[in-house]
């Protein structure tokens, strides 16, 4: 459906996700990047590898990014950001599906992402519909269910009330991970108690600064609005 009214979501980096392997020293099979890289010269020969931490003991485990390489085979830069432990390389590495594969342990997104609703305002108590552009700036598998849950602010009964409703309309099935960019359009979210929404915007205060701030509503409107709703 056409509309004018879009609001932007975006679906944020909030952790690394977990490497799903077994640890050989207590029965804890999630493990964490530790932040490092070690690298180890044997002549022009180098092995890199990513180290992780066990989520229960902490034993340190070490995933090889690169094995026996001729060290004039990595860019310079590259062999630099290994060595100095560089953020966005671990990061890189942590979120590598290949290199998962390559060495057989699953990554669990479970608790790594958050959503960032740049809604415009006006949606949360108007009920002519608008369309949601969700854009994925993390490449979490991301539940429809729970990115309605917590982009609207409802619970999982009311996003599945609304989808039944035909108040949602969603190119994806709700229990479908997403992973990619999508559009979905949201009809008559007004008669959803508004107060439930200004959970959106974290603090009461938030929301009145951000209405103040966008012109729409003065805070004493926002107020009342809102106990109403309540
Ligand atoms: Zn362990």
């Amino acid at each position: 459906m056409n509309t004018d009214r879009k609001a932007l979501w975006a679906v944020r980096e909030s952790a690394l996700p977990a490497v799903v392997r077994p640890c050989p020293d207590c029965s804890s099979s999630r493990h964490r990047p530790s932040g490092k890289i070690r690298v180890n010269a044997s002549g022009k020969l180098l092995d890199v590898w990513l180290l992780l931490s066990c989520a229960g003991c902490d034993r340190t485990s070490k995933v090889p990014v690169h094995e026996r390489v001729h060290v004039s085979s990595l860019e310079p830069a590259r062999l630099v950001a290994y060595e100095n432990n560089d953020p966005a390389v671990v990061r890189e590495l942590a979120i590598s599906q290949s290199l998962a594969a390559k060495n057989g342990y699953r990554l669990d997104w479970t608790g790594t992402w958050e959503v960032e609703t740049r809604t415009p305002l006006y949606a949360l108590d108007d009920p002519a519909p608008f369309s949601v552009l969700v854009s994925f700036e993390w490449p979490a598998p991301v539940r429809v269910e729970r990115l309605l849950m917590r982009g609207l602010g409802l619970s999982r009964s009311g996003v599945r009330r609304m989808v039944e409703d035909g108040r949602i309309h969603l190119p994806l099935a709700l229990d479908a991970k997403a992973h990619r960019d999508f559009e979905l359009t949201v009809h008559d979210l007004g008669s959803v108690d508004a107060a439930k929404h200004s959970k959106l915007l974290g603090a009461p205060s938030d929301v009145r600064s951000v209405l103040s701030r966008v012109g729409l509503h003065d805070s004493s409107q926002h107020a009342s609005r809102s106990a109403a709703g309540a």
